[in-house]
């Protein structure tokens, strides 16, 4: 299971790259493992081009490395505080794209003024506290922010995007239409100011995306 696991996770880096979320090594996915108190994620330092499914560590919810021959993620404690603190969070992800991180360095929530943010993130994406990586105040940062919040994303003040989902692939999605809409919104604010669209609006949209849209096996 956990090889499954790390070669799923290998995958999904290679969509930060296809969708231009990721310059260098600024950018990692993790994947809580199964009915275990564990996790894998991206080595710390290591080209996307050079991750290999073998490469993926795997670490316990204090964030120690448990198997594998690289050190993890300087951004392992932040994902650990996640999955020890969020038990129905199955993958985290963490980037600095760019829309999505201009919008965090003015500390700016982006507001909800499209369907496709309504449908996804069920409101604003939020902005979370600025926090110094090293201890826990990333982590923090991230479930005060989203705890009892609709949206799957948190733009961390002056530093970056961390999505969270029932799976890894879920995450992935998140950062993806995290970036998509902070794009979008910001272009809208160059034009002119956006028109906000009514909370009960919001709330038709993000349920029935949530609970009727697509073909939920597949997810
Ligand atoms: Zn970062």
């Amino acid at each position: 299971m956990i090889d499954e696991l790390r070669k799923e996770v290998c995958r999904l880096h290679a969509e930060l790259v296809r969708y231009g979320l990721v310059v260098w090594t600024a950018g990692n996915v993790s994947g809580r493992v199964p009915g275990e108190d564990l996790f894998v994620i991206k080595p710390s330092g290591v080209s996307y081009d050079d991750l290999t499914p073998e490469s993926i560590v795997v670490c316990d919810l204090d964030g120690n490395l448990v198997e594998g021959d690289l050190a993890p993620s300087s951004d392992t404690a932040a994902h650990a505080y996640v999955y020890r603190h969020m038990p129905h969070v199955n993958g985290v992800v963490h980037t600095h794209s760019t829309y999505a991180s201009a919008w965090a360095a003015r500390g700016e929530a982006i507001p909800c003024v499209l369907t496709a943010m309504a449908d996804e993130f069920g409101g604003e994406i939020p902005v979370g506290p600025f926090a110094l990586i090293g201890n826990d105040d990333i982590g923090k940062g991230i479930v005060e922010t989203l705890t009892g919040h609709r949206s799957r994303a948190v733009l961390m003040r002056n530093h970056g995007v961390f999505t969270i989902g029932e799976s890894p692939k879920a995450a992935v999605k998140a950062a993806v239409m995290c970036e998509d809409v902070a794009r979008t919104v910001h272009i809208s604010c160059q034009l002119g100011t956006p028109l906000p669209i009514e909370q009960a609006d919001i709330d038709s949209l993000y349920d029935r995306y949530q609970n009727v849209y697509g073909q939920r096996s597949h997810l």
